[in-house]
């Protein structure tokens, strides 16, 4: 079988504007019009094809990046979000309702376990929290209500690998839906192909890889996405986090040299942990076998892409892990920042900053050292430069 080459698939569209613009032109109209009384009434019940009706629900620029991204995920659709945490809270909420119980990976982006333990509660929605790489636990945790399993490919911080193929076995055998949110792994994994019913991404990140935007997205079955567009009972349709079409325009543009990128990241990333192994540093990248998840990352990734931009070393006090940040950002290796995926190399404290709202005893629990530095590095073209500035930073902060 020929391997799943996600960038020959966004490659391979054919998206052209009016007058033959390879960039498709943008579509600067909240709403659209008709010639027919009919047509109008016939696109309300999602009957009409290539017609759209106002913004909100389709607009042609979205349709466009949203096509592209399915293509890239292998899914027959998808929508795109005014942020990635809109394209998760959609995304699950489209698949509970009061009563229900969500089974979540206890290490995930700090705002989804925030929604997961506090604010989904006040809907009757019960959520428990699981090491996802432990598969028993997993079985174990699964109630009759169940109707989510939610993880992250390479969880944020701790950048664990999460089995996709076993976790969709395990929610389909219960009829619970797998979603999962690929962030961090963009084009390495497609998570649908692997059993996922939903995949969610923060654009933000390595997609749009500008940081100029919060924008979202959630890819799956062509059911799936027009059940969360419909005008009567449509969670994205009704909650109305669209993406705005100016946006779509640019992510999309961006989102054609995505392939070359992750390459990039994913090449400084293996050269710094190469040379980490060499210092005797705690470090954590799923590149080297050490990882524990090497290997199932490696049966599930597209060829070429390489195991991502994340790495993370664990300085064990908050206090070295701060002098360590701030003598890195005085030398340029990138900026102490949140967020990830940029074309600079940036880092933070991940338990003092994007998962600040695990509580602390959870994050010992989840093994999250309080000096653990994320890093998601750059497109740096001589990352050894680069190591010889770390290096720096930490001999300086010793
Ligand atoms: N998912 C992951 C893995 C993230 O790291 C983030 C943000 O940092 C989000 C989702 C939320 O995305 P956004 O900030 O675009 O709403």
């Amino acid at each position: 079988m020929k391997p799943f080459d996600p960038a020959s698939n966004i490659q391979d569209l054919l998206q052209f504007g009016e007058y033959g613009d390879v960039n498709p032109s943008i579509t600067d109209s909240a709403t659209f019009t008709f010639m027919q009384a009919k047509t109008m009434a016939d696109t309300f019940h999602g009957e009409t094809q290539g017609c759209f009706l106002y913004s909100r629900h389709w607009n042609p620029s979205n349709k466009y990046l949203s096509d592209a991204l399915a293509a890239m995920e292998g899914t027959e659709a998808a929508w795109v979000t005014a942020s990635g945490m809109s394209a998760i809270t959609c995304a699950i909420l489209h698949c509970v309702k009061s009563g229900d119980h969500i089974l979540s990976s206890v290490t995930s982006y700090g705002g989804t376990f925030a929604f997961m333990s506090n604010w989904i509660k006040r809907f009757d929605v019960e959520v428990s929290f699981v090491d996802i790489t432990d598969l028993e636990a997993v079985k174990k945790a699964m109630q009759p209500n169940t109707r989510v399993i939610y993880t992250e490919t390479m969880t944020n911080p701790m950048l664990q690998i999460s089995d996709i193929p076993e976790l969709s076995k395990i929610a389909h055998a219960c009829g619970a839906k797998l979603i999962v949110d690929n962030t961090f792994t963009p084009m390495i994994v497609a998570p649908c192909r692997h059993g996922a019913d939903v995949t969610v991404y923060s654009m933000t990140k390595f997609i749009n890889g500008k940081n100029d935007c919060v924008a979202g997205a959630i890819c799956a079955s062509a059911e799936y996405i027009s059940s969360l567009i419909d005008v009567n009972c449509g969670t994205a349709m009704l909650l109305g986090p669209v993406l705005d079409p100016m946006r779509s325009s640019s992510i999309l543009k961006n989102l054609h040299t995505l392939h070359i990128r992750m390459k990039q990241h994913s090449h400084n990333a293996q050269y710094l942990a190469e040379k980490f192994k060499t210092l005797g540093l705690k470090f954590n990248y799923a590149g080297v076998p050490e990882h524990p998840g090497h290997e199932l990352l490696k049966s599930m990734m597209n060829p070429d892409f390489g195991y991502g931009g994340m790495i993370a070393i664990d300085l064990i006090t908050a206090e070295k892990a701060s002098k360590v940040m701030e003598a890195m950002e005085m030398k340029g290796v990138g900026y102490l920042a949140v967020s990830l995926g940029y074309f600079k190399t940036l880092f933070s404290n991940s338990g003092k900053s994007t998962s600040s709202e695990i509580p602390e005893e959870i994050q010992q629990a989840m093994g999250l050292s309080e000096g653990l530095i994320r890093f998601s590095v750059g497109l740096d073209n001589d990352i050894e430069r680069t190591f010889e500035l770390i290096k720096q930073s930490l001999k300086e902060s010793e």
